[in-house]
C-alpha cells in the first residue's frame, strides 16, 4: 500500500513534505511512521441509476488520516479524476491544517470519479444518497464529519444530512457542515475561505509595509474562494488587477469590477466575454507584477517553470498544493516573496466549519458578525505562530506551519502512546 499510494505524484509531495518536516523535528520512528500514514483507507462502489434507464457504478473514496485528536473533517469532492492516493494526500493536508489551527480534528478527505458538470440534478442527489448510504458504518458526528470541496455544495451536503437522518431515525446536524443556513449551517461558512485569505494576505501585507489600501491583486480561479477572497480585498481598497477561471483569464490596470465580474459569471457560467478587462493569456497571468498572488484554484500551478519569474511580493496559497516541491525550493531562494502556505492560508473553511460543527452540537447559534470575529482571531494566532517558528529556526513559511502541526499530533500520539 505504501509504494501504490507513493506511485501518485501529490501523495508523493505531501509524503516529501513531511519527511523534510520530520527530519527537522528529529521524529523517532515510531511516531514518524504513525502520523505519516493514513488510518483508515475506504473504498466503496456506488451504483446509480441514470435518468436514460441504465445504471453506472461509480467509486467513492475517503481517507480518514487518523483519529487521534477527534473526528476527522475534511471535504468531499466530485471529480472525474478523483484518486485515492491524491485523496490521502489532502486528508494528510487537512490533518496539518486542523492541528496547525488547533481544532479537536483530524485530516480527511472524499472523492467521488464522477463528472457533475454532465449530472441531472436528480442523478447527483441518487449519488451522494448512495453514496451517504455506503459510508454510513464509517461516519458520525465524532468519526467523520464531511464538508464541500470541487464540485460539492451545500444541496450536496443537504442531501447527505438527510440520508444519515433518515437511517438514524432523528436529525443529525453535525454529521456535515457547509449546509444551507436554514438547515443548520453557520452564518459565515460560505464566505469563510475567502475572506481568511483576503485577511491573511493583508496581514502579510503589513508586514512588508504595503498597505492595502495601495496594494494590487491577482486572483486565479472565480470560484468559491477566489470571488470572496477577490471581493474581500477589493472592499478593503485592494485593486483587483487580474482574475481567471477554467474558461480565460482577464487583466485590467485599473482594477476588475469584482461585483461585475461576479454577476458575469452568475448570469453565464464562466468569465469568457466579461466585457470589463482584457483578455490576457492564463499562464502569463500568475507571473504579472502584483503586489498579492492568489491562485484559489487547482493544484501545482506554482511549478518550476514558472516560480522564478513570479512578480508578486505575497503568495496567498488558497488552493491546496498550488506549489510543487520544485517551486518551492525556487522560492526557498526568493525570500522577497512572502509565502502564505496552503494549510494555513486556506484554513478559513475548516475554522468555519468547526464553528458549525460546535453551534450543532450545542443546538446554539452564533451571528455572521460573531463568526467572522472568531475566525479571524484564530487565524491570526496561527499566522503569528508560524511567523514566530520561522523567524526563531529560520525556516520557511511552509516548513514552520508543518513542523507546528506535526509536532502537535506526534506529541498527542506519544501521549496517547500504542495499543495494545
Ligand atoms: P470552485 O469549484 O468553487 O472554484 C474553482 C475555480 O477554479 C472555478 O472558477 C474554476 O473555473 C477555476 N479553475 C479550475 N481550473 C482552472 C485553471 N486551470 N485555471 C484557472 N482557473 C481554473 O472551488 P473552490 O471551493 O473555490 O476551491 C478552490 C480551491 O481552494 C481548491 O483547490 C480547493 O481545494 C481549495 N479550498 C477550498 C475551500 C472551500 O472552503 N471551498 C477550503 C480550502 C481549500
Amino acid at each position: 500500500m505504501r509504494a501504490e499510494l507513493l506511485k501518485n505524484p501529490v501523495f508523493a509531495m505531501a509524503a516529501t513534505q513531511f519527511d523534510q518536516v520530520a527530519d527537522f523535528l528529529e521524529l523517532n520512528d515510531e511516531i514518524r511512521e504513525r502520523c505519516k500514514w493514513p488510518k483508515r483507507l475506504i473504498t466503496v462502489t456506488v451504483p446509480v441509476r441514470h435518468d436514460d434507464g441504465s445504471t453506472r457504478v461509480y467509486f467513492g473514496h475517503r481517507v480518514q488520516h487518523h483519529l487521534t485528536r477527534g473526528p476527522v473533517k475534511g471535504g468531499l469532492r466530485f471529480h472525474p479524476e478523483v484518486d485515492l492516493g491524491e485523496v490521502a494526500a489532502l486528508a494528510m493536508w487537512m490533518n496539518w491544517k486542523c492541528a496547525l489551527m488547533d481544532l479537536p480534528f483530524g485530516g480527511g478527505k472524499g472523492g467521488l470519479n464522477c463528472d457533475p458538470r454532465l449530472l441531472s440534478v436528480g442523478e447527483k442527489e441518487r449519488i451522494t444518497r448512495r453514496f451517504t448510504m455506503e459510508m454510513i458504518p464509517f461516519i458520525g458526528e465524532s468519526i467523520d464529519v464531511m464538508a464541500p470541496d470541487m464540485g460539492t455544495d451545500e444541496q450536496t451536503m443537504a442531501w447527505m444530512l438527510d440520508t444519515y437522518s433518515t437511517h438514524a431515525g432523528h436529525l443529525v446536524p453535525g454529521i456535515v457542515t457547509g449546509k444551507p443556513v436554514n438547515l443548520q449551517g453557520s452564518a459565515g461558512r460560505t464566505r469563510a475561505t475567502g475572506h481568511g485569505v483576503a485577511f491573511l494576505a493583508g496581514r502579510a501585507l503589513s508586514k512588508l509595509d504595503i498597505p492595502v489600501r495601495s496594494a494590487s491583486a491577482v486572483v486565479q480561479g472565480f470560484g468559491n474562494v477566489g470571488t470572496f477572497a477577490a471581493e474581500t480585498l477589493a472592499a478593503g481598497g485592494t485593486r483587483i488587477s487580474g482574475i481567471s477561471d477554467v474558461t480565460g483569464a482577464f487583466w485590467n490596470d485599473k482594477g476588475i469590477p469584482v461585483d461585475k465580474a461576479i454577476e458575469h459569471v452568475r448570469r453565464t457560467g464562466g468569465l469568457q466575454g466579461f466585457p470589463e478587462a482584457d483578455p490576457i493569456d492564463p499562464d502569463e497571468l500568475l507571473v504579472q507584477e502584483c503586489d498579492v498572488l492568489i491562485p484559489a484554484a487547482t493544484g501545482g500551478v506554482i511549478h518550476g517553470g514558472n516560480a522564478a519569474r513570479l512578480k508578486c511580493r505575497v503568495l496567498a496559497e488558497a488552493a491546496n498544493g498550488p506549489t510543487t516541491p520544485e517551486a518551492d525550493e525556487v522560492l526557498r531562494q526568493r525570500d522577497e516573496i512572502f509565502v502564505i502556505p496552503d494549510v494555513l492560508c486556506n484554513a478559513g473553511g475548516v475554522i468555519v466549519s468547526y464553528f458549525e460543527w460546535v453551534q450543532n452540537l450545542q443546538r446554539f447559534r452564533w451571528t455572521e458578525r460573531e463568526v467572522i470575529t472568531r475566525l479571524e482571531t484564530q487565524l491570526e494566532g496561527a499566522f503569528n505562530r508560524v511567523l514566530h517558528f520561522a523567524g526563531r529556526h529560520q525556516l520557511s513559511h511552509r516548513t514552520a506551519a508543518q513542523a507546528i502541526a506535526v509536532h502537535t499530533v506526534g506529541d498527542v500520539k506519544a501521549q496517547r502512546g500504542l495499543f495494545p
